[in-house]
């Protein structure tokens, strides 16, 4: 296995994939929050297989958290991370503190309208906007590259593509499939949060999205009824309590009265200390 070098300062990242770029090699990046699993290792691997080279960025962005959240108690520990990304083949990891990132009062705030504000955005009013400037302040970084995201956040991913369209920038985003545990449960740094009891009841947001999925391969055409027999499935499990479930268009994540021709479903529940997400495409499950 090789190691990843360690980049902590924005100046040495530009050097190098300024150098590489130079030398004609095309860069991958995957952007995440650390504390990574099998979803995050699938990004680097699909980045690896597409670009020369590749740099994971492990960062959690105090920008997208509200002050009643989990910043302070977000899972971390880089020893492991580091070993998953020399693993799964990164050749940098870019590791950057608070101040390099944020060095002083932060006055430039970039927002995606519309997208921004349904669904998570209801939930967290200030967290895609600061998904939203950290993804710039890191594409401003890493300059020109491929990105990989996981379709597991996929409220993220379509305001990134969204981002990337209106501000020109030079990035291709590529959206990669969800990696799921055995039962079902969409993999998340945040499932450490769950109880015992709690994780053997989270396969639920899966089952309900595959009902969902089933009626509409099934031809159901009306989009109430597919989310009430999401939401009736969530509703047998007491260990949480659903916030969503939801029927939207792919691109624009507007619902509508009937199934949009390319659907996307999206389910959030709340467990004691953890807040789940999920979603799936008809043609996932
Ligand atoms: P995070 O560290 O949670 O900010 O996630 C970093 C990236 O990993 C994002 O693009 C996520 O969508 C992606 N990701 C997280 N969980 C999964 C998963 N289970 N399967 C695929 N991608 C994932």
């Amino acid at each position: 296995m090789r190691s990843p070098t360690v980049v902590t300062s924005i100046g040495e990242l530009r050097e190098v994939l300024d150098a590489r770029r130079c030398a004609g090699h095309s860069v991958g990046f995957v952007p995440t929050m650390g504390y990574l699993h099998a979803g995050h290792a699938s990004l680097v691997k699909a980045s690896v297989a597409a670009c020369d080279v590749n740099v994971v960025s492990i960062f959690v962005n105090p920008l997208q958290f509200a002050p009643n959240e989990d910043l302070s108690r977000y899972p971390r520990d880089l020893d492991r991370d580091l070993d998953l990304c020399g693993r799964s083949g990164a050749d940098l990891v870019f590791v950057p503190t608070d101040e390099e990132m944020y060095p002083s009062e932060v006055l430039t705030v970039v927002s995606v309208s519309s997208i921004s504000s349904r669904f998570e955005g209801t939930n967290r009013p200030t967290h895609f906007s600061g998904v939203a400037t950290v993804v710039t302040k890191l594409f401003s970084m890493v300059g020109s590259c491929t990105a990989f995201f996981g379709e597991k956040d996929f409220q993220q991913l379509a305001i990134v593509k969204k981002l990337v369209a209106d501000l020109s920038m030079p990035v291709a985003v590529v959206g990669c499939p969800t990696i799921r545990e055995p039962d079902g449960l969409a993999m998340s740094s945040r499932n450490v949060y769950l109880s015992e009891t709690e994780r053997a009841a989270a396969s639920v947001l899966s089952r309900a999205l595959r009902r969902g999925v089933d009626l509409i391969r099934s031809s159901q055409t009306v989009t109430s009824v597919v989310e009430s027999a999401m939401a009736q499935v969530v509703a047998a499990e007491s260990l949480c309590e659903l916030d969503y479930a939801a029927v939207v268009d792919s691109t624009s994540l507007e619902t509508f009265e009937t199934i949009p021709e390319n659907p996307r479903l999206l389910i959030a529940a709340r467990f004691s200390k953890a807040r789940l997400i999920d979603n799936m495409g008809v043609n996932d499950a």
